[in-house]
């Protein structure tokens, strides 16, 4: 396809701007070129634009790793998709010569390539992606939902590690999008006690809404006063869906014996004083989660149950993502999506 279109760019420290730059082309045979139908913004895309930025970005290339979208070309070797089909993408390109691409674990890629962090992305109205890293859609999973794949297909990889049952009392730290996300799973999973952290109205209506049992509104209460007076047997497993350092220490304080921590959030930043004491006596599990699940995220998104759709509270054209990043910088937003190619 020749022409131009407009995509989101990452100019350089701080500066993303949306202008009109070529139609990538197909040039390899694996390649696939999709209109981008939706496209999700990320908390690491925040994360990305602040200065120093938390997450590091590679200059000029297109911002957004969470869309989906229909092929309109691809290379002459890709058999397993059809032009017309209905994709998502996993953004983390596997270099499959590193130590863990060697050793089964392609996920945590050393030398990865990320589409929207070191190459280009999907805040665009097309995206040229290798069809190695595509899944088709199953049916009657709507746009919406299909750009939310690859957030959700994060909280599977941390969701299998912790393997969450129906009788686990969860602490679930952060309402944005991340922590909704594991609300979500955790009730699609049968988790019956759920106490979720959220700062500001809007965050903790949306929690109650989303089916937390109990929020905690951080502006007026303190996790220990709640956890005290609700369950002091504490939680057998906490998660951290916000990547402050303070989460790890303080969410550490309320696991029950053999309870399992599940870390989510990423700023390379922060930095935890834990006492190593409280691991040994208690025989305590911390599990970093960074991997994507992408068949798992699939299969549960066609569970009407987990219903993601629930916390999308905008959606914009590409023209307004700069509306997008500011609502959700001010806690005004959850989930807000994109739609660059219509
Ligand atoms: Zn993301
Ligand atoms: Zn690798």
């Amino acid at each position: 396809m020749q022409g131009t279109m407009k995509a989101a760019v990452y100019e350089g420290e701080g500066v993303l701007t949306v202008k009109e730059v070529v139609i990538p082309q197909v040039r390899k045979d694996t390649d696939v070129l999709i209109r981008v139908d939706a496209a999700s913004i990320c908390g690491s895309d925040l994360h990305g634009l602040t200065i120093p930025p938390g997450v590091v970005h590679t200059p000029n290339i297109i911002y957004g790793h969470e869309f989906c979208g229909t092929i309109v070309e691809k290379g002459t070797s890709v058999e397993a998709f059809e032009i017309g089909d209905f994709v998502t993408v996993n953004p983390r390109v596997r270099c499959g010569h590193c130590y863990e691409c060697t050793h089964n674990r392609g996920d945590l890629c050393s030398e990865t390539y990320h589409y929207g962090e070191t190459g280009d992305g999907g805040f665009a109205e097309y995206a040229l992606v290798d069809a190695g890293q595509m899944y088709r859609v199953p049916d009657g999973v709507e746009p919406d939902l299909a750009a939310q794949t690859e957030p959700l297909a994060c909280v599977m990889s941390a969701i299998n590690m912790a393997r969450p049952t129906p009788v686990d009392y969860v602490l679930l730290y952060g309402a944005g999008p991340i922590g909704l996300t594991f609300l979500r799973v955790l009730k699609t999973y049968g988790v019956k006690n759920l106490i979720m952290t959220a700062k500001g109205e809007a965050r903790v209506a949306e929690a109650k809404a989303c089916g937390a049992d109990i929020v905690v509104d951080v502006a007026k209460e303190t996790v220990e006063d709640v956890m005290k007076e609700n369950w002091p047997f504490m939680a057998d497993l906490v998660i951290d869906a916000v990547g402050r350092a303070d989460v790890l220490t303080e969410g550490i304080k309320f696991l029950n014996s053999r309870g399992r921590m599940v870390l989510f959030g990423y700023d390379r930043h922060a930095v935890s004083a834990v006492p190593p004491s409280l691991i040994v006596g208690k025989e305590l599990s911390l599990f970093g989660a960074l991997g994507k699940d992408f068949p798992g995220a699939l299969e549960l998104l066609q569970n009407p149950e987990l219903d993601l759709g629930r916390f999308i509270t905008h959606r914009l054209p590409l023209e307004e993502i700069h509306t997008g990043i500011s609502l959700l910088r001010n806690k005004e937003a959850c989930r807000v999506i994109l739609y660059p190619g219509s």
